[in-house]
């Protein structure tokens, strides 16, 4: 099935955090201090990470996923 899932372009991500406290579903964490990653298995792509970083960096699209 296809359901939207954050995506965060992780080169250009600042790890300022912001996304993370936005995410009503604690999808997103900093990976070692040095950028944002998504679980997707919690993402309900509510564009919420999207709309507050600061770096706009965060795209949400649709993907192909098995459960979810
Ligand atoms: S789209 Fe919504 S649920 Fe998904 S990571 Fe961003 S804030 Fe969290
Ligand atoms: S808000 Fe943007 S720049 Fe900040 S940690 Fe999240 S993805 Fe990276």
């Amino acid at each position: 099935m296809v359901r939207k899932k954050a995506y965060i372009k992780a080169e250009s991500c600042v790890a300022c955090g912001v996304c993370r406290l936005q995410c009503p579903r604690q999808a997103i964490s900093i990976y070692k201090g040095c950028y944002a990653i998504v679980d997707e298995t919690l993402c309900v792509g509510c564009r919420l990470c999207a709309k507050a970083c600061p770096a706009n960096v965060i795209e949400v699209k649709e993907r192909d996923v098995i459960n979810g």
